[in-house]
């Protein structure tokens, strides 16, 4: 692993982001000064379009400052050059929430309905390699399961999108809210829904059954279930690339941004924050004054290190947990095409739809389509479950399935991978005692302290036009 030397402490590039120097750097060590009226720390979904917002809508000075070499965040497209084509296995589609469609026209974006792969699905238990005999639900009894999760959860709407601003206080808050996910559904009879939810997006809250109601309608919320009952679009860009999104932002902020970078010292006050930009490749500083400070990161501590939170800040970012999610895409002869290998434990057999996958699990072999060999995996862990972990289990739920004769033998011992994205820390959340102890009012009464604003998945929720509509709400607050 490269080792850097930074102000005369050997760091490996793994702690580059949590990199806080020490002894102290001076603001001499910066080769450029930039005076701005709002540094964006991260341009994902929510900083980039903060960013885009910020600049040509609010006519702000702007610095925005990206880990990565591009913007995009969760958007992860793999333009395979043997087939020709993209295939994005990260971000899949955007739904019609918000300001969604009208800022893709704004792009010059032409869009049009996510095209879907039809295919077959196969149910496998992953711990063991064996196929199943798990009956899915029937598409009339999983519409009516999903007609009345609407019915009970669309109270819920004013509270938690596109944001908590209004969630209500502790004494306040809806009981169905706080309940675990399993008992809502036993509650309400709906366990027919309970598979599409985690299939699609609920997956990605851990263990499903035992999280709370209210972060499991932050997966798959009332716009979700709309668009699921045929009352709302997804869609994507007719070039089928969705990164197409950012590198259109990015053509736009060109020269407002600083990639390849993180902050890895700074002072923060009411007047003003100071912020050390280092670009790792070029081992370069930039020094960022800035009047405004809008953090569009996931609140890990060590996202947060090189910000030097106050008590309350680390009070409340202390109580988050998160899972991690990755992505990536595999190939080998033995993986069926046009078919769906999905992870159901054999206690969901037959009709169990609770009974879903624990993390660490892969949820899917998922043929990708467009008459190549790509098939996707989407994997959810705990906090440790780094990308060899990862890796490793995709690769142990393949040789497992070979070995229980669940796929041919033949080809190659091990699969390809032929891309791969760990998309870290997600699903940021709160447990019931917490919330019942007023953190949700307490994270955002962090907006504004300090000129320090946040944005992103644990202010909000997981989707692309859930995040832009909060930006939305934000920004005019944060300027207003
Ligand atoms: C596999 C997968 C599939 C998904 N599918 C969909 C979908 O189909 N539709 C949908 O609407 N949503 C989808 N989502 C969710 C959606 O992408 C996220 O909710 C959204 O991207 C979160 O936006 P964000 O701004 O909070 O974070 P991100 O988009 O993750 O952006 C954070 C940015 O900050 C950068 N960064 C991180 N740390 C630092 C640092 N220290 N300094 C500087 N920069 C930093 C990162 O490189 C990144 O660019 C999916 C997510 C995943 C993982």
């Amino acid at each position: 692993m490269a080792a850097l030397k930074i102000a005369g402490v050997l760091l490996t590039a793994a702690s580059l982001v949590a990199a806080v120097p020490s002894p102290p750097l001076s603001t001499s060590v910066a080769e450029t000064t930039l005076n701005v009226d709002v540094a964006i720390v991260g341009a994902g979904a929510s900083g980039a379009y903060a960013a885009i917002r910020l600049k040509e809508d609010f006519g702000k000075t702007i610095a925005v400052i990206e880990k990565g070499s591009k913007l995009g965040g969760h958007v992860s497209t793999y333009d395979d050059p043997v087939a020709g084509k993209p295939f994005d296995f990260g971000v899949q589609s955007f739904n019609s929430y918000g300001p969604a469609e009208a800022f893709f026209t704004r792009l010059g974006i032409e869009f049009s309905p996510a095209p879907r792969v039809p295919l077959t699905q196969r149910f496998v238990d992953f711990k063991t390699g064996k196929e199943v005999p798990y009956v899915a639900s029937s598409n009339e009894d999983r519409t009516a399961a999903l007609q009345k999760f609407l019915q009970v959860s669309e109270p819920f709407e004013q509270y938690l999108l596109p944001g908590y601003w209004n969630f209500p206080a502790p004494a306040d808050i809806p009981a169905d809210l706080l309940l675990p996910f399993g008992e809502f559904v036993a509650k309400y009879n709906i366990s027919a829904a309970v598979n599409q939810v985690f299939e699609v997006t609920g997956m990605g809250v851990g263990d499903i059954k035992k999280r709370l109601t209210m972060y499991v309608l932050s997966a798959f919320g009332p716009p979700m279930i709309r668009t699921f009952l045929g009352n709302g679009t997804i869609f994507t860009p007719n070039s089928r690339r969705n990164v197409e999104v950012y590198e259109k932002i990015q053509a736009r902020l060109n020269s407002s941004l600083l990639l390849g970078s993180t902050v890895v010292q700074s002072t923060r006050s009411k007047t003003g924050h100071i912020l050390w930009v280092r670009n790792h490749a070029a081992c370069k500083y930039t020094l960022v004054r800035a009047a405004k400070l809008l953090i569009a990161i996931e609140p890990t501590k060590d996202n947060l290190a090189p910000f030097g939170l106050d008590k309350e800040e680390k009070a409340v970012f202390d109580k988050l947990t998160y899972q991690t999610v990755h992505a990536g895409i595999v190939t080998h002869p033995s993986l069926p095409v046009d078919v769906s290998l999905v992870n159901i434990p054999a206690a969901g057999a037959p009709t169990n739809y609770v009974e879903l996958p624990k993390p660490d699990f892969n949820s899917r072999f998922d043929y990708m389509g467009q008459g190549a060999d790509n098939f996707r995996v989407l994997l959810v862990g705990d906090d440790k479950f780094d990308t060899r972990k990862a890796k490793d289990l995709v690769a142990k739920n393949f040789k497992d399935m070979r070995k229980k004769g669940t796929l041919p033998a033949g080809g190659p011992d091990e699969l390809t991978f032929k891309a791969w994205s760990d998309h870290g820390a997600m699903h940021m959340h709160f447990a019931a005692k917490e919330i019942k102890a007023g953190f949700i009012q307490r994270l955002y009464a962090l907006q504004g302290r300090t000129q320090t604003w946040w944005t992103g998945g644990a202010f909000s929720h997981q989707f692309q036009a859930v995040l832009w509509a909060f930006d939305d709400v934000l920004l005019d607050r944060m300027l207003g």
